[in-house]
């Protein structure tokens, strides 16, 4: 049986774009088959981003800040937002709400096999995994298979464990997200903690660093048992869930395309939707798998346009992560700089795609000219 799609991985964006499959009348009937070779039966990741007004998956947000706190040595400081809000959603909530909905479509059918590889064959998308061969007219793929090749010179990697603790006593403010506090050595690279109550009793404390190796497994720990004793001034908590995750930071080139392969469209963090300054990918992960649904509707090729202003951004990431990557400049220095000096609505703006290029010049006019005009004149031939 030819398939109308299959969506190989189903994690993030495989799920988000099941989702919005689902949710609209006219593709909700099509033939789709999600292959993963894993289950989505844990609580792997948490997921934080910021966004205006109510997302799509609004019912199974855990938590959301107004108020956003910043930490440096020299400075400090909360911000109110008046129109973003920063949100967090936990990965069971995400896929238990996606595969209850999906299971009430028999058109819809879930395989759990190991993809081998992904082609085009006469116009038509073909699925091998270890076992079968399935096609379709349009994979949608967010496994690993294509992602291009990594090393320290091009990419830095973002790893962090975070646990999620609970007190007894009433300890937090659930009203205040802190989003970095860099008062921490950096003596390995960009290196910042991130505290997210949930409740008075209750927050995710995450040790942050954008490196080019990870550490040892008890440097983590060692890391997150100071900060809650020394800065969050906790000495009895319970351990509730802990997660380690490591995201690609990088200047290879991830597509959204694969050569020569129409009918092949990379989602997620394949296509390059993880931001290569940051490690954020939920919040672009929607927006392109919302692109893609409107084309599917219009009956148009099913892979947005990268546009003029997604090649800009991308130059901008770029830009900054070559900054780290050549250490023209500490990660603590320029996001300090920038927090120290332009609004909490600008900033998320243009971390999120989503600033007019007047505000991207303000951000960028309180950095130092000479390292971004360097990193970013060489990235500009990329
Ligand atoms: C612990 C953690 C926390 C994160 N927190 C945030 C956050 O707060 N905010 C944010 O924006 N981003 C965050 N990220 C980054 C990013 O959002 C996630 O990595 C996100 O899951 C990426 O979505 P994706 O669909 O590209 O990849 P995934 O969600 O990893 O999905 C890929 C799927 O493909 C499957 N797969 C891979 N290879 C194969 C194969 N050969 N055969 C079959 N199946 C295969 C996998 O099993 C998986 O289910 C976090 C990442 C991690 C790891």
């Amino acid at each position: 049986m030819k398939y109308d799609y299959i969506i190989a991985g189903s994690g993030c964006a495989g799920l988000s774009l099941l989702y919005r499959m689902l949710k609209d009348s006219e593709l909700s009937a099509k033939q789709i088959l999600v292959i993963d070779k894993s289950q989505k039966n844990k609580n792997d990741r948490t997921w934080c981003f910021w966004e205006k007004g109510n997302g799509l998956f609004e019912s199974i947000v855990t938590h959301q800040w107004k108020t956003l706190e910043f930490l440096s040595d020299d400075f400090q400081r909360k911000f109110d937002m008046s129109e973003y809000r920063y949100k967090m959603i936990q990965g069971i909530d995400f896929y238990n709400h996606v595969l209850k909905v999906a299971k009430e479509f028999e058109n819809v059918t879930f395989v759990s096999e190991n993809i081998t590889a992904i082609t085009t064959e006469n116009e038509i998308g073909k699925v091998t995994t270890e076992t079968s061969a399935y096609t379709a007219n349009y994979v949608f793929n967010s496994t690993s298979l294509f992602y291009p090749k990594m090393d320290t010179n091009n990419s830095l990697l973002q790893h962090f464990e975070g646990w999620v603790i609970q007190t007894k006593a009433p300890v937090f403010d659930k009203n205040v997200g802190r989003l970095m506090d860099f008062r921490l050595s950096q003596e390995h690279g960009a290196t910042f903690m991130y505290v997210l109550p949930t409740s008075e009793t209750e927050a995710l404390v995450e040790y942050t660093l954008f490196t080019e190796k990870v550490l040892e497994k008890e440097q983590y720990k060692t890391a997150l048992k100071e900060y809650i004793q020394n800065y969050l001034k906790i000495d009895n908590y319970e351990i509730l869930h802990t997660e380690f995750g490591i995201i690609p930071m990088s200047l290879a080139k991830f597509s959204r395309k694969v050569p020569n392969q129409k009918n092949i469209i990379n989602l997620g963090t394949a296509g390059g939707f993880t931001k290569a300054s940051s490690g954020y990918t939920f919040q672009f992960v929607q927006k392109h798998t919302e692109n893609i649904i409107q084309l599917l509707k219009a009956g148009k090729y099913p892979n947005p346009q990268v546009t003029f202003r997604d090649k800009m951004y991308q130059w901008y990431d770029r830009t900054l992560l070559e900054v780290i990557l050549s250490e023209k400049l500490e990660g603590k220095e320029i996001f300090a700089t920038i927090f120290k000096n332009r609004p909490i609505e600008t900033i998320l703006a243009f971390l999120g795609n989503e600033s007019s290029v007047w505000e991207d010049i303000k951000v960028m006019s309180c950095l130092p000219i000479m390292p971004f005009l360097t990193s970013g004149m060489k990235q500009l031939r990329f």
